[in-house]
C-alpha cells in the first residue's frame, strides 16, 4: 500500500456521476462537502499488488488481480472515509425505510425458508443487518437473533422500532466467542468490505461446527462488460460503495481456502425496488435466472444477477 493518494469531494463525485449518462444509481445519500480519502491497495484476496484496469465509473476504477482474477476497486476510500460514508448510505425517511423493507422482503423470505431446511431454530447473527428486517423475520420464526451494523441510524431503528439486539460493527471487532452461532448471514454485505477474507475467517471462527454461512451478493462484472461492449455508460458497480465484485467461482475459492465445506450456489429470489422500471428489470431477470437455474438442474447461474451462496463449517474444525 502506498498511503493516501487523493481526496475526492462529494460535489466532484456527484458532478462526475451526473455527466456519466446512466443506467444505475448511487444508493447512498451523499452529504455535500464530505471528503473521501482514497488509498491504493493490494488485492484483498491474494495480496498481489495493484491489478489491471477493468472498468471505470466516473472517477473510480475497478481493476482485476492478474494473479487470482479478483475484481476490486483501486484506489478505494480509506476505512475512516468508508465509516463516515455509511452513516448516510441507508435511507432515513420512514417511507424510504418501508420501501427498503418491501424491496428486500422476497429475498429475506427465501433465505429464511432456506435456513429452515437446515434448522428449525438456533442462534443467528446477521452482519450488516441494516434496519433489522431479516432479524425480525427470523425472530418471528423462533430464532435467537443478534445483528451487527455500522450505520448508527440503522442500529437505532433496529433497536428502538423493532426491539432487536444489534452491535456496532465491524463484526471482527465485536469479540463474539468461538463456536457460538448456528448460522451467520450477510445480505449485500461482502462487496462492501475492505477485508473480505478477514470477515470470512471471523464467520468461520464464531460458527459452531456444522454451522451455516449464507451470503447474498451482486455479480455485476459480466453485465458491465456486456454494456461496455455496446458502449452503454452506466454505474452498475455502485462505486465507491462496492469495493469488489465476487463471481460464484471466486466466492467458493475464498470460502474453501478458509475451511468452509459443501458450498451451494443459488439464485435465492430477487429484490423488488420501488422504481417501476428497476422493479420490472429485477423481476424479469430474477425470474429468468431462477427458470434457467431450475431447467439446468441447479447448474447454470445466469451471469450478472445477484446470487446466494451457502457453506458449512466442518464438524471437526
Ligand atoms: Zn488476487
Amino acid at each position: 500500500m502506498s498511503g493516501i493518494l487523493k481526496t475526492i469531494q462529494i460535489e466532484e463525485l456527484e458532478t462526475l456521476y451526473a455527466d456519466s449518462g446512466d443506467v444505475g444509481r448511487i444508493s447512498g445519500t451523499l452529504t455535500m462537502g464530505t471528503d473521501l480519502q482514497m488509498e491504493d491497495v493490494n488485492c484483498p484476496v491474494c495480496e498481489a499488488s495493484r491489478g489491471e484496469p477493468l472498468h471505470l465509473e466516473g472517477c473510480f476504477q475497478m481493476v482485476q488481480c492478474p494473479s487470482c482474477q479478483f475484481v476490486f476497486l483501486n484506489p478505494r476510500p480509506t476505512n475512516e472515509s468508508l465509516l463516515s460514508f455509511y452513516q448516510h448510505y441507508l435511507p432515513e425517511e420512514k417511507s424510504s425505510i418501508e420501501s427498503w423493507d418491501k424491496m428486500m422482503k422476497s429475498v429475506f423470505h427465501r433465505a429464511a425458508t432456506l435456513l429452515g431446511q437446515y434448522r428449525k431454530n438456533g442462534r443467528l447473527l446477521d452482519v450488516g443487518t441494516g434496519f433489522g428486517f431479516f432479524l425480525a423475520e427470523m425472530k418471528n420464526r423462533g430464532w435467537d437473533v443478534l445483528g451487527v451494523e455500522i450505520s448508527k441510524k440503522a442500529i437505532d431503528y433496529a433497536r428502538d422500532v423493532l426491539g432487536l439486539s444489534v452491535h456496532p460493527g465491524p463484526a471482527e471487532r465485536v469479540g463474539f466467542p468461538d463456536n457460538y452461532f448456528d448460522a451467520v448471514t450477510g445480505f449485500y454485505l461482502i462487496e462492501h468490505l475492505p477485508h473480505p477474507m478477514a470477515f470470512l475467517r471471523e464467520c468461520h471462527r464464531i460458527l459452531k461446527p456444522g454451522g451455516l454461512l449464507l451470503l447474498r451478493y451482486p455479480h455485476t462484472t459480466p453485465i458491465k462488460s456486456l454494456l461496455h461492449f455496446f458502449g452503454i455508460r452506466n454505474r452498475l458497480y455502485d462505486l465507491p460503495a462496492h469495493l469488489s465484485d465476487f463471481s460464484p467461482k471466486m466466492i467458493q475459492q475464498c470460502l474453501e481456502k478458509i475451511g468452509f465445506e459443501k458450498c451451494q450456489h443459488l439464485i435465492g429470489g430477487y429484490t423488488r425496488p420501488g422504481d417501476p422500471g428497476k422493479r420490472t428489470a429485477s423481476v424479469l431477470f430474477g425470474s429468468l435466472s431462477e427458470a434457467l437455474f431450475r431447467l439446468s438442474l441447479k447448474k447454470f447461474l445466469l451471469p450478472g444477477v445477484s446470487k446466494t451462496v451457502m457453506a458449512f463449517k466442518g464438524m471437526t474444525t
